[in-house]
Protein backbone atom coordinates (compact mmCIF):
# COMPACT_ATOMS: atom_id res chain seq x y z
CA UNK A 1 0.00 0.00 0.00
CA UNK A 2 1.25 3.50 -0.77
CA UNK A 3 1.08 6.28 1.57
CA UNK A 4 1.66 9.78 1.18
CA UNK A 5 1.86 11.83 4.51
CA UNK A 6 1.17 15.65 3.36
CA UNK A 7 3.26 18.13 5.84
CA UNK A 8 6.22 17.31 7.75
CA UNK A 9 5.41 18.91 11.34
CA UNK A 10 4.80 17.26 14.43
CA UNK A 11 1.95 14.99 13.14
CA UNK A 12 3.67 14.55 9.53
CA UNK A 13 6.64 13.11 11.04
CA UNK A 14 4.78 10.36 13.16
CA UNK A 15 2.32 9.75 10.73
CA UNK A 16 6.02 8.61 8.73
CA UNK A 17 7.02 6.90 11.43
CA UNK A 18 4.42 5.00 12.28
CA UNK A 19 3.40 4.00 8.71
CA UNK A 20 7.12 2.94 7.91
CA UNK A 21 7.21 0.30 10.76
CA UNK A 22 4.01 -0.79 9.92
CA UNK A 23 5.73 -1.63 6.26
CA UNK A 24 3.78 0.68 4.14
CA UNK A 25 5.61 2.72 1.29
CA UNK A 26 5.56 5.83 2.28
CA UNK A 27 6.38 8.86 0.87
CA UNK A 28 6.22 12.54 2.92
CA UNK A 29 5.72 15.86 0.82
CA UNK A 30 5.66 19.21 2.40
CA UNK A 31 5.36 22.68 0.92
CA UNK A 32 7.57 23.96 2.65
CA UNK A 33 10.93 23.96 4.79
CA UNK A 34 11.03 20.62 6.89
CA UNK A 35 13.00 21.52 10.13
CA UNK A 36 16.21 19.69 9.87
CA UNK A 37 15.30 17.51 13.25
CA UNK A 38 12.72 15.96 11.22
CA UNK A 39 14.67 15.55 8.06
CA UNK A 40 17.51 13.78 10.16
CA UNK A 41 14.55 11.44 11.49
CA UNK A 42 13.21 10.62 8.39
CA UNK A 43 16.67 9.82 6.75
CA UNK A 44 17.69 7.99 9.40
CA UNK A 45 14.44 5.69 8.84
CA UNK A 46 14.58 5.30 5.58
CA UNK A 47 11.35 7.54 4.80
CA UNK A 48 11.42 9.38 1.13
CA UNK A 49 10.29 12.88 1.29
CA UNK A 50 10.05 16.19 -0.99
CA UNK A 51 10.39 19.79 0.76
CA UNK A 52 9.23 23.18 -0.87
CA UNK A 53 6.82 21.79 -2.87
CA UNK A 54 4.43 19.07 -3.83
CA UNK A 55 4.87 16.73 -6.75
CA UNK A 56 1.53 16.03 -7.87
CA UNK A 57 2.06 12.98 -9.69
CA UNK A 58 3.56 11.34 -7.04
CA UNK A 59 0.81 12.32 -4.43
CA UNK A 60 -1.58 11.04 -6.26
CA UNK A 61 -0.76 7.75 -7.28
CA UNK A 62 -1.36 7.09 -3.24
CA UNK A 63 -3.87 4.89 -2.15
CA UNK A 64 -3.85 6.46 1.26
CA UNK A 65 -3.61 10.42 2.55
CA UNK A 66 -2.26 11.29 5.80
CA UNK A 67 -3.42 14.67 6.35
CA UNK A 68 -1.51 17.26 8.73
CA UNK A 69 -4.18 19.49 10.38
CA UNK A 70 -2.47 22.35 9.26
CA UNK A 71 -3.06 21.76 5.60
CA UNK A 72 -6.05 23.62 4.39
CA UNK A 73 -8.87 21.84 2.45
CA UNK A 74 -8.77 24.43 -0.17
CA UNK A 75 -5.49 23.96 -0.68
CA UNK A 76 -4.59 23.03 -4.58
CA UNK A 77 -3.38 19.56 -3.58
CA UNK A 78 -5.99 18.32 -1.07
CA UNK A 79 -8.50 19.46 -4.68
CA UNK A 80 -6.54 17.29 -7.07
CA UNK A 81 -6.50 14.61 -4.46
CA UNK A 82 -10.15 15.02 -3.59
CA UNK A 83 -10.76 15.53 -7.20
CA UNK A 84 -9.37 11.60 -7.95
CA UNK A 85 -11.28 10.00 -5.30
CA UNK A 86 -8.21 9.38 -2.63
CA UNK A 87 -9.24 8.56 0.71
CA UNK A 88 -7.67 11.04 3.10
CA UNK A 89 -7.17 10.80 6.92
CA UNK A 90 -6.12 12.73 9.64
CA UNK A 91 -2.94 11.59 11.76
CA UNK A 92 -4.62 10.92 14.58
CA UNK A 93 -7.58 8.95 12.57
CA UNK A 94 -4.30 6.80 11.55
CA UNK A 95 -3.03 6.59 14.91
CA UNK A 96 -6.82 5.29 16.29
CA UNK A 97 -6.50 2.46 13.58
CA UNK A 98 -3.33 1.41 14.93
CA UNK A 99 -4.05 1.82 18.88
CA UNK A 100 -4.80 -1.30 21.46
CA UNK A 101 -4.74 1.49 24.41
CA UNK A 102 -8.11 3.04 26.12
CA UNK A 103 -8.02 6.62 24.67
CA UNK A 104 -8.54 8.96 27.11
CA UNK A 105 -9.39 12.38 25.08
CA UNK A 106 -9.67 16.11 25.99
CA UNK A 107 -10.48 18.99 23.69
CA UNK A 108 -12.06 22.31 24.63
CA UNK A 109 -11.21 25.73 23.25
CA UNK A 110 -8.88 26.80 26.80
CA UNK A 111 -7.43 24.29 29.63
CA UNK A 112 -6.87 21.19 27.21
CA UNK A 113 -2.98 21.11 28.14
CA UNK A 114 -3.42 21.54 31.88
CA UNK A 115 -6.35 19.15 31.84
CA UNK A 116 -3.96 16.34 29.43
CA UNK A 117 -0.94 17.12 31.37
CA UNK A 118 -3.07 16.44 34.91
CA UNK A 119 -4.66 13.18 33.85
CA UNK A 120 -1.67 11.74 32.34
CA UNK A 121 0.50 12.76 35.78
CA UNK A 122 -2.67 11.28 37.96
CA UNK A 123 -2.64 8.34 36.26
CA UNK A 124 1.25 8.09 36.49
CA UNK A 125 1.28 8.70 39.78
CA UNK A 126 -1.07 5.75 40.74
CA UNK A 127 1.13 3.50 39.02
CA UNK A 128 -0.76 2.86 35.42
CA UNK A 129 0.73 2.05 32.32
CA UNK A 130 0.24 5.60 30.56
CA UNK A 131 1.33 7.85 27.41
CA UNK A 132 0.63 11.39 26.26
CA UNK A 133 0.00 12.50 22.98
CA UNK A 134 -1.40 14.65 20.17
CA UNK A 135 -1.63 18.22 20.56
CA UNK A 136 0.87 18.15 23.59
CA UNK A 137 4.29 18.01 21.97
CA UNK A 138 4.41 14.81 20.25
CA UNK A 139 2.21 13.22 18.27
CA UNK A 140 0.03 10.03 18.53
CA UNK A 141 1.06 8.33 15.62
CA UNK A 142 4.71 8.91 16.74
CA UNK A 143 4.03 7.42 19.57
CA UNK A 144 2.76 4.17 19.26
CA UNK A 145 5.35 3.86 15.94
CA UNK A 146 7.17 3.58 19.15
CA UNK A 147 5.27 2.26 22.36
CA UNK A 148 1.67 0.79 23.29
CA UNK A 149 0.74 1.21 27.07
CA UNK A 150 -2.74 0.34 28.60
CA UNK A 151 -4.25 4.17 28.24
CA UNK A 152 -3.42 7.43 25.89
CA UNK A 153 -4.51 10.47 27.04
CA UNK A 154 -4.64 12.42 24.07
CA UNK A 155 -5.16 15.97 23.73
CA UNK A 156 -7.02 17.29 20.54
CA UNK A 157 -7.74 20.50 18.43
CA UNK A 158 -10.32 20.80 16.72
CA UNK A 159 -8.39 21.10 13.59
CA UNK A 160 -6.96 17.39 14.69
CA UNK A 161 -10.94 16.49 14.99
CA UNK A 162 -11.79 17.55 11.42
CA UNK A 163 -10.26 14.35 9.56
CA UNK A 164 -11.24 11.50 11.85
CA UNK A 165 -13.65 8.31 10.56
CA UNK A 166 -13.60 5.84 13.42
CA UNK A 167 -11.12 7.56 16.22
CA UNK A 168 -13.17 6.47 18.98
CA UNK A 169 -11.76 7.63 22.83
CA UNK A 170 -13.43 5.54 25.57
CA UNK A 171 -13.55 8.50 27.66
CA UNK A 172 -13.60 12.07 26.35
CA UNK A 173 -14.41 15.55 27.20
CA UNK A 174 -15.19 18.80 25.93
CA UNK A 175 -14.04 21.39 28.59
CA UNK A 176 -15.76 24.24 27.26
CA UNK A 177 -16.06 25.99 23.64
CA UNK A 178 -14.98 29.84 23.27
CA UNK A 179 -14.96 31.92 20.04
CA UNK A 180 -11.52 31.06 18.98
CA UNK A 181 -9.96 30.40 15.76
CA UNK A 182 -13.03 31.25 13.76
CA UNK A 183 -11.09 31.81 10.51
CA UNK A 184 -11.03 28.25 9.70
CA UNK A 185 -14.48 27.72 10.37
CA UNK A 186 -16.21 30.28 7.71
CA UNK A 187 -16.71 32.18 10.87
CA UNK A 188 -19.63 30.13 11.59
CA UNK A 189 -19.45 28.94 15.34
CA UNK A 190 -22.13 26.19 14.80
CA UNK A 191 -18.94 24.77 12.25
CA UNK A 192 -16.53 25.17 15.13
CA UNK A 193 -18.96 23.29 17.92
CA UNK A 194 -19.71 20.68 15.42
CA UNK A 195 -16.03 19.88 14.98
CA UNK A 196 -15.14 19.63 18.93
CA UNK A 197 -18.25 17.15 19.18
CA UNK A 198 -16.80 14.82 16.85
CA UNK A 199 -15.04 13.70 19.33
CA UNK A 200 -17.94 11.78 20.86
CA UNK A 201 -19.14 10.96 17.33
CA UNK A 202 -17.84 7.46 17.52
CA UNK A 203 -18.18 6.70 20.74
CA UNK A 204 -20.63 3.87 21.86
CA UNK A 205 -22.43 3.25 24.65
CA UNK A 206 -20.27 1.47 26.98
CA UNK A 207 -17.87 4.68 26.43
CA UNK A 208 -18.05 7.68 28.78
CA UNK A 209 -18.52 11.52 27.80
CA UNK A 210 -17.86 14.10 30.24
CA UNK A 211 -18.72 18.03 29.68
CA UNK A 212 -18.66 21.24 31.13
CA UNK A 213 -22.53 21.62 32.12
CA UNK A 214 -22.55 25.30 33.06
CA UNK A 215 -21.04 26.20 28.88
CA UNK A 216 -23.69 27.36 26.71
CA UNK A 217 -22.41 26.38 23.39
CA UNK A 218 -22.48 22.84 24.24
CA UNK A 219 -25.29 22.48 25.78
CA UNK A 220 -27.38 24.04 23.03
CA UNK A 221 -25.22 21.38 20.46
CA UNK A 222 -26.04 18.57 22.78
CA UNK A 223 -29.50 17.64 21.89
CA UNK A 224 -28.34 17.32 17.80
CA UNK A 225 -25.17 15.78 18.85
CA UNK A 226 -26.58 12.22 19.06
CA UNK A 227 -24.16 11.14 22.05
CA UNK A 228 -24.21 7.50 22.74
CA UNK A 229 -21.70 7.49 25.41
CA UNK A 230 -22.93 7.44 28.78
CA UNK A 231 -22.56 11.65 29.99
CA UNK A 232 -21.63 13.14 32.78
CA UNK A 233 -22.02 17.34 33.22
CA UNK A 234 -19.74 19.19 35.08
CA UNK A 235 -21.20 21.99 36.75
CA UNK A 236 -19.98 25.09 39.14
CA UNK A 237 -21.86 23.91 42.22
CA UNK A 238 -19.40 20.35 41.70
CA UNK A 239 -16.11 22.28 42.58
CA UNK A 240 -17.98 25.39 43.77
CA UNK A 241 -15.40 25.45 47.11
CA UNK A 242 -12.74 22.91 46.24
CA UNK A 243 -12.64 19.42 44.43
CA UNK A 244 -14.43 16.89 46.73
CA UNK A 245 -13.29 13.21 47.25
CA UNK A 246 -16.49 10.55 47.57
CA UNK A 247 -15.92 10.50 51.54
CA UNK A 248 -16.78 14.50 51.50
CA UNK A 249 -12.80 15.44 51.92
CA UNK A 250 -11.24 18.44 49.64
CA UNK A 251 -8.38 16.87 47.41
CA UNK A 252 -5.06 18.83 48.29
CA UNK A 253 -3.80 20.54 45.00
CA UNK A 254 -1.46 23.03 44.01
CA UNK A 255 -3.42 24.87 41.02
CA UNK A 256 -4.93 27.83 41.83
CA UNK A 257 -8.38 29.62 40.38
CA UNK A 258 -11.88 28.47 39.52
CA UNK A 259 -10.72 27.26 35.92
CA UNK A 260 -8.26 24.64 37.29
CA UNK A 261 -10.77 23.25 40.16
CA UNK A 262 -13.07 22.36 37.06
CA UNK A 263 -10.05 21.20 34.91
CA UNK A 264 -9.20 18.89 38.01
CA UNK A 265 -13.03 17.77 38.96
CA UNK A 266 -12.91 16.71 35.37
CA UNK A 267 -9.59 14.36 35.55
CA UNK A 268 -11.03 12.80 38.65
CA UNK A 269 -13.78 12.27 37.15
CA UNK A 270 -11.83 10.65 34.22
CA UNK A 271 -9.39 8.96 36.38
CA UNK A 272 -12.33 7.48 38.09
CA UNK A 273 -13.92 6.05 34.89
CA UNK A 274 -10.50 4.76 34.39
CA UNK A 275 -10.86 2.67 37.29
CA UNK A 276 -8.45 4.45 40.13
CA UNK A 277 -10.11 4.96 43.40
CA UNK A 278 -9.58 8.40 45.13
CA UNK A 279 -6.63 7.70 47.24
CA UNK A 280 -5.09 7.24 44.36
CA UNK A 281 -6.07 10.21 42.37
CA UNK A 282 -5.07 11.79 45.50
CA UNK A 283 -1.30 11.56 45.08
CA UNK A 284 -0.82 13.22 41.35
CA UNK A 285 -3.65 15.65 42.45
CA UNK A 286 -1.50 17.01 45.52
CA UNK A 287 1.94 17.39 43.68
CA UNK A 288 0.92 18.69 40.23
CA UNK A 289 2.42 22.53 39.63
CA UNK A 290 1.14 24.79 37.14
CA UNK A 291 2.57 24.27 33.10
CA UNK A 292 4.65 26.72 32.33
CA UNK A 293 3.28 30.45 30.71
CA UNK A 294 -0.25 29.25 33.05
CA UNK A 295 -0.52 31.23 35.82
CA UNK A 296 2.87 30.15 36.62
CA UNK A 297 4.21 32.02 39.71
CA UNK A 298 7.58 33.90 38.42
CA UNK A 299 8.87 35.45 41.68
CA UNK A 300 7.93 37.95 44.65
CA UNK A 301 10.23 41.38 44.68
CA UNK A 302 9.45 43.36 47.10
CA UNK A 303 6.41 41.78 48.49
CA UNK A 304 5.34 41.66 45.05
CA UNK A 305 3.74 38.90 43.05
CA UNK A 306 4.92 38.10 39.30
CA UNK A 307 2.57 35.78 37.51
CA UNK A 308 3.13 34.43 34.29
CA UNK A 309 0.18 33.53 32.26
CA UNK A 310 1.38 34.51 28.76
CA UNK A 311 -0.74 31.56 26.99
CA UNK A 312 -3.68 33.32 27.98
CA UNK A 313 -4.41 34.08 24.01
CA UNK A 314 -8.02 35.05 24.83
CA UNK A 315 -10.15 36.83 26.70
CA UNK A 316 -12.19 33.55 28.06
CA UNK A 317 -8.66 32.81 29.97
CA UNK A 318 -8.01 36.28 31.29
CA UNK A 319 -11.31 36.38 33.16
CA UNK A 320 -9.90 32.88 34.97
CA UNK A 321 -6.82 34.38 35.52
CA UNK A 322 -8.30 38.03 36.91
CA UNK A 323 -10.84 35.63 38.97
CA UNK A 324 -8.16 33.38 40.23
CA UNK A 325 -6.46 36.24 42.27
CA UNK A 326 -7.26 37.50 45.09
CA UNK A 327 -5.20 40.51 45.71
CA UNK A 328 -4.93 44.06 43.59
CA UNK A 329 -3.57 43.34 40.01
CA UNK A 330 -1.18 45.44 37.81
CA UNK A 331 -2.20 43.60 34.76
CA UNK A 332 0.17 43.70 31.59
CA UNK A 333 -1.71 42.99 28.15
CA UNK A 334 -2.35 42.90 24.67
CA UNK A 335 -0.55 42.21 21.17
CA UNK A 336 -2.48 40.94 18.47
CA UNK A 337 -6.44 41.07 19.15
CA UNK A 338 -8.17 38.28 17.85
CA UNK A 339 -11.29 40.30 17.48
CA UNK A 340 -11.81 40.54 21.02
CA UNK A 341 -14.96 41.58 23.18
CA UNK A 342 -13.63 42.80 26.30
CA UNK A 343 -16.68 43.62 28.02
CA UNK A 344 -17.18 40.67 30.47
CA UNK A 345 -13.84 41.46 31.93
CA UNK A 346 -14.67 44.83 32.60
CA UNK A 347 -16.51 44.37 35.87
CA UNK A 348 -13.73 42.09 37.64
CA UNK A 349 -11.11 44.78 36.36
CA UNK A 350 -13.04 47.29 37.99
CA UNK A 351 -12.42 45.61 41.47
CA UNK A 352 -8.97 44.35 41.08
CA UNK A 353 -7.00 46.12 38.37
CA UNK A 354 -5.04 49.26 39.14
CA UNK A 355 -2.96 49.83 36.30
CA UNK A 356 -3.17 48.40 32.84
CA UNK A 357 0.07 48.25 31.04
CA UNK A 358 -0.64 47.97 27.74
CA UNK A 359 2.18 45.34 25.64
CA UNK A 360 1.82 45.84 22.27
CA UNK A 361 2.49 47.78 18.98
CA UNK A 362 -1.23 48.99 18.72
CA UNK A 363 -3.24 49.42 21.72
CA UNK A 364 -5.65 51.62 20.71
CA UNK A 365 -8.99 49.16 21.23
CA UNK A 366 -7.19 48.10 24.58
CA UNK A 367 -7.15 50.89 25.94
CA UNK A 368 -10.57 52.59 24.78
CA UNK A 369 -12.26 49.32 26.08
CA UNK A 370 -10.75 50.56 29.93
CA UNK A 371 -10.48 54.17 30.23
CA UNK A 372 -13.42 54.32 32.28
CA UNK A 373 -12.47 50.74 34.29
CA UNK A 374 -9.01 51.06 35.47
CA UNK A 375 -7.21 54.44 36.66
CA UNK A 376 -4.06 54.09 35.33
CA UNK A 377 -2.97 53.04 31.56
CA UNK A 378 0.64 52.80 30.84
CA UNK A 379 1.57 51.54 27.51
CA UNK A 380 5.50 50.12 25.85
CA UNK A 381 6.66 47.63 23.71
CA UNK A 382 9.56 46.76 25.92
CA UNK A 383 9.13 43.91 28.23
CA UNK A 384 11.87 45.17 30.36
CA UNK A 385 9.79 48.33 30.36
CA UNK A 386 6.64 46.94 31.15
CA UNK A 387 8.26 45.29 34.31
CA UNK A 388 9.80 48.16 35.85
CA UNK A 389 6.39 50.16 35.02
CA UNK A 390 4.69 47.27 36.66
CA UNK A 391 7.05 47.15 39.29
CA UNK A 392 7.01 50.91 40.63
CA UNK A 393 3.47 50.75 39.96
CA UNK A 394 2.89 48.03 42.63
CA UNK A 395 2.37 48.05 46.45
CA UNK A 396 3.59 45.03 49.00
CA UNK A 397 0.60 42.15 48.46
CA UNK A 398 0.04 43.50 45.17
CA UNK A 399 0.40 40.99 42.17
CA UNK A 400 1.51 41.76 38.60
CA UNK A 401 0.27 39.59 35.98
CA UNK A 402 1.00 39.30 32.49
CA UNK A 403 -2.43 37.64 30.73
CA UNK A 404 -2.69 39.00 27.64
CA UNK A 405 -6.20 38.55 25.95
CA UNK A 406 -4.00 38.68 22.65
CA UNK A 407 -1.57 36.37 20.25
CA UNK A 408 1.91 37.09 20.53
CA UNK A 409 3.27 37.68 16.65
CA UNK A 410 3.24 41.89 16.76
CA UNK A 411 6.61 41.93 19.47
CA UNK A 412 7.22 37.98 19.93
CA UNK A 413 7.65 34.67 17.79
CA UNK A 414 5.23 32.80 19.97
CA UNK A 415 3.68 33.01 23.42
CA UNK A 416 6.29 31.13 25.02
CA UNK A 417 8.96 33.64 23.70
CA UNK A 418 6.62 36.48 25.52
CA UNK A 419 6.27 34.45 28.44
CA UNK A 420 10.11 33.50 28.63
CA UNK A 421 11.20 37.40 27.82
CA UNK A 422 8.73 38.42 30.92
CA UNK A 423 10.45 35.65 33.13
CA UNK A 424 14.04 36.69 32.01
CA UNK A 425 13.01 40.51 32.85
CA UNK A 426 11.20 40.01 36.04
CA UNK A 427 14.30 37.89 37.37
CA UNK A 428 16.54 40.35 36.43
CA UNK A 429 14.43 43.46 37.85
CA UNK A 430 14.55 41.60 41.02
CA UNK A 431 18.03 41.55 40.91
CA UNK A 432 18.26 44.88 40.57
CA UNK A 433 15.97 45.85 43.31
CA UNK A 434 17.45 43.59 46.16
CA UNK A 435 20.85 45.25 44.94
CA UNK A 436 20.11 48.74 45.81
CA UNK A 437 18.23 47.63 49.04
CA UNK A 438 20.91 45.69 50.43
P1 LIG B 1 -5.12 25.02 25.85
O1 LIG B 1 -4.18 23.86 25.70
O2 LIG B 1 -6.54 24.63 25.59
O3 LIG B 1 -4.70 26.27 25.14
P2 LIG B 1 -3.94 25.60 28.45
O4 LIG B 1 -4.05 24.57 29.52
O5 LIG B 1 -2.66 25.73 27.73
O6 LIG B 1 -5.14 25.38 27.43
O7 LIG B 1 -4.33 27.01 29.09
C1 LIG B 1 -4.46 28.16 28.24
C2 LIG B 1 -4.94 29.36 29.04
O8 LIG B 1 -6.27 29.11 29.51
C3 LIG B 1 -4.10 29.64 30.29
O9 LIG B 1 -4.07 31.04 30.46
C4 LIG B 1 -4.88 28.98 31.40
O10 LIG B 1 -4.67 29.59 32.66
C5 LIG B 1 -6.34 29.15 30.92
N1 LIG B 1 -7.23 28.03 31.30
C6 LIG B 1 -6.87 26.80 31.75
N2 LIG B 1 -7.95 26.04 32.00
C7 LIG B 1 -9.03 26.81 31.67
C8 LIG B 1 -10.44 26.59 31.71
N3 LIG B 1 -10.97 25.44 32.10
N4 LIG B 1 -11.25 27.62 31.31
C9 LIG B 1 -10.73 28.80 30.92
N5 LIG B 1 -9.42 29.07 30.88
C10 LIG B 1 -8.57 28.09 31.25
Amino acid sequence: MKVVILGGGESGKGAALLAKKLGYDCFLSDSGQLKAEHKDVLVRHNIRFEEGGHNFDTILEADLIIKSPGIPDKSEVMKAIRSKGIKTISEIEFGALHCQSKILAVTGSNGKTTTSALLYHVLKSAGRNVEIAGNYGYSFAGLLAEKQAEFVVLEISSFQLDDIDTFKPHISTILNITPDHLDRYEYKMEKYVASKFRITRNQEETDFFIYNGDDKEILNFLDQANVKASKLAITSSDYASGVKKKNGEDFEMRLIGKHNRFNARVVVEMARLAGLNDEEIAIGLADFESLAHRLEWVADVNGVRYINDSKATNVDSVFYALDAIDTDIIWIAGGTDKGNDYEVLKPLAKQKVKTLICLGIDNDKLKQSFVDTIPTIMETTKVSIAVSMAGESSQPGNTVLLSPACASFDLFKNYMDRGDQFKAEVLEYKQKIEKTTR
